[in-house]
């Protein structure tokens, strides 16, 4: 692609000599059209709305995860709360029988008196650990059922993510493919140029985004100050000992004729 040329031409004073728009003024154009052009796909890129559309809907998919996550982990500790109160309820099981033996071998009154006290306190210990046991395992109940309706969703997302994978990707490589064109040409378009004019567009660049800018008259495009009629005038002297390149008096842009 080497569009752009002819009008970079037509923007120096000597278009009309065969062969003399070459310039390092007309390759310079030509550069930064193609790093315009670059950092413009570059930035659709970002900004695809196919990107934006898979964000969404992977948000979906992890806070559904997240849900699955907390569900699933309730589930566990009321299944440690259900084995706690059943192994409690057996070691109290096997104490009260401990005791009702005892209960057997006691003569004096206030003994009697005493163990039973002690069995009923554990039957009032197992009450509580089978109530307990009853609420988690209703609750247990209550969260299979809300986790069975969550997993109805999930299939649902998960396609939605892979088709908006797919869509992202379909126009993402359409980009990838005109920036490797444009990666092709932008090689082409440097190795015209010399080191030290290469070393101050890519300054500039960095630090002003246009690097070259043309003259309109007496007003840098770049800048969009205006020169003196003095300035215009060493401008032009400058270009014309340059190749066609000066630099802008106000903004230090590399300034084209
Ligand atoms: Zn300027």
């Amino acid at each position: 692609m080497m569009r752009g040329m002819t009008d970079a031409a037509d923007a120096t004073d000597t278009a009309d000599e065969p062969g003399a728009a070459d310039t390092a003024a007309t390759r310079l154009l030509d550069l930064q059209r193609v790093d315009t052009e670059a950092d413009q796909l570059t930035n659709r890129r970002e900004r695809l709305a196919e990107r934006e559309q898979l964000a969404a809907v992977s948000g979906h998919l992890n806070e559904w995860e997240r849900l699955r996550a907390t569900m699933r982990a309730r589930m566990d500790e009321l299944t440690g709360i259900i084995e706690r109160s059943e192994t409690g309820a057996a070691e109290i099981a096997t104490h009260k029988e401990r005791l009702e033996a005892q209960m057997k071998t006691v003569i004096a009154p206030r003994e009697a008196e005493a163990l039973m006290h002690e069995i009923a306190t554990l039957d009032e210990q197992t009450d509580a650990l089978d109530m307990t046991e009853i609420e988690a395992l209703e609750e247990q109940s209550t969260i299979d059922d809300q986790l069975t309706d969550h997993l109805r969703s999930e299939q649902g997302l998960r396609e939605a993510v892979a088709s908006a994978e797919l869509a992202l990707q379909r126009a993402t490589s359409e980009i990838e493919t005109e920036l490797t064109a444009l990666a092709d040409e932008r090689t082409a378009r440097r190795a015209a140029l010399g080191d030290a004019t290469l070393a101050r567009y890519d300054r500039i660049r960095a630090s002003s985004g246009v690097a070259v800018a043309q003259l309109a008259v007496h007003r840098c495009e770049g800048c969009h100050l205006d020169l003196s009629a003095a300035e215009v005038d060493d401008v032009k002297d400058e270009a014309a000992a340059s190749d066609g390149v000066a630099d802008c008096p106000n903004c230090g842009r590399m300034l084209v004729l």
